[in-house]
Formats: structure tokens, C-alpha cells, sequence
């Protein structure tokens, strides 16, 4: 960072280059996890959710940019082994093993989840300190709270087919 690029900030930095290769880490993690199951998965509404999940897959690698340009910018070093991906993350890496639709967008949701977490945190650290690390974690902030809504109403839709389902049984 210039110099009066650190003269104004007045957060704790090497706490902030912690939590933000912990966040970088995570979002390389739920690339892969969104573009892994996107290619994986089976069941309902499969050409529909398949491009969503590859679309957020490229959003969470957008993640990554703005966090690792941030990262650089306060004089850190990224995370540059990804071996190290699963040991700074918070959030765990769930192996798709099982392609059905509503068990990868679990997944996902859980992901989501962990990740609204992490950007709330970094927006709590950051406000009034770091004015340019807090614009950064409310943009992806509002953007993980979208995936999470997305899931959900895609989980709502799912489980809404079953039951009219039984109910044609009946
Ligand atoms: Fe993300
Ligand atoms: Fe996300
Ligand atoms: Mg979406």
C-alpha cells in the first residue's frame, strides 16, 4: 500500500491479511465446489440450476480477484499453494459424491452460509477503519446473499414438487 494509503488506514493488518487469506482460500474452494457439482449434477430443473451454478462459480473466482488485489495492496502475500486451500478455510470443501441436485445445492447453501459469515465479519472489522477493504466485503457480501436466495428458492421449488406429487398419489 503508499503511504498514504496505510496513514489512513487504522485497522489491524496483519489480523485483516489473516482473515482475508482465510477468504481467499474459501472462495477458490467454492469455485470448485459450484463448478465440480454444476458438471455433476442430476435430478429437476437440471438445465436451469447447471448454468446458474457455473455463473456463480465465475462470481466467486471474481471473489477471489478483488480479495487477492486487496491482499497485495496492504503488503500481504497470498495464499500460493493450494494444498494450504482446506487449511486456511473456514468453510468446509464438500466432495459431491452423491449428483443428486438437492444434495449439491446443500452443499452450496452451506458454503453460501459460511461465507456470508466470513464477509459480515470483514465488514465488521473493517467499518470506519478501512474504507476500501469494507467497499470490498459488502460487494461480495451482496453477492453471496443472492446465491444463498437463489439455493433457497431453488430447495423451496423442489421440495413444493414433491408434495404435489404425493398428493397425486393419494
Ligand atoms: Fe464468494
Ligand atoms: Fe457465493
Ligand atoms: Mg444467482
Amino acid at each position: 500500500m503508499g503511504a498514504q494509503g496505510v496513514q489512513i488506514s487504522s485497522v489491524n493488518v496483519d489480523e485483516l491479511l489473516k482473515m482475508l487469506n482465510a477468504a481467499l482460500a474459501e472462495e477458490w474452494l467454492a469455485y470448485y465446489q459450484y463448478w465440480i457439482g454444476a458438471r455433476l449434477m442430476e435430478g429437476p430443473m437440471r438445465s436451469e440450476i447447471e448454468p446458474e451454478l457455473l455463473l456463480h462459480a465465475d462470481q466467486e473466482l471474481g471473489h477471489a480477484v478483488l480479495i487477492v488485489g486487496r491482499i497485495i495492496q496492504l503488503g500481504g502475500t497470498p495464499v500460493t499453494n493450494p494444498a494450504d486451500w482446506t487449511k486456511l478455510a473456514r468453510c468446509a470443501y464438500e466432495d459431491p459424491t452423491d449428483p443428486y441436485v438437492e444434495v449439491i445445492l446443500e452443499q452450496n447453501l452451506k458454503g453460501e452460509r459460511c461465507a456470508i459469515q466470513r464477509y459480515k465479519e470483514i465488514a465488521d472489522f473493517t467499518v470506519g477503519k478501512d474504507h476500501s477493504t469494507y467497499q470490498i466485503a459488502v460487494q461480495i457480501l451482496n453477492e453471496e446473499l443472492e446465491h444463498e436466495h437463489d439455493i433457497e428458492d431453488w430447495l423451496r421449488d423442489i421440495a413444493r414438487m414433491k408434495e404435489e406429487l404425493k398428493k397425486l398419489r393419494m
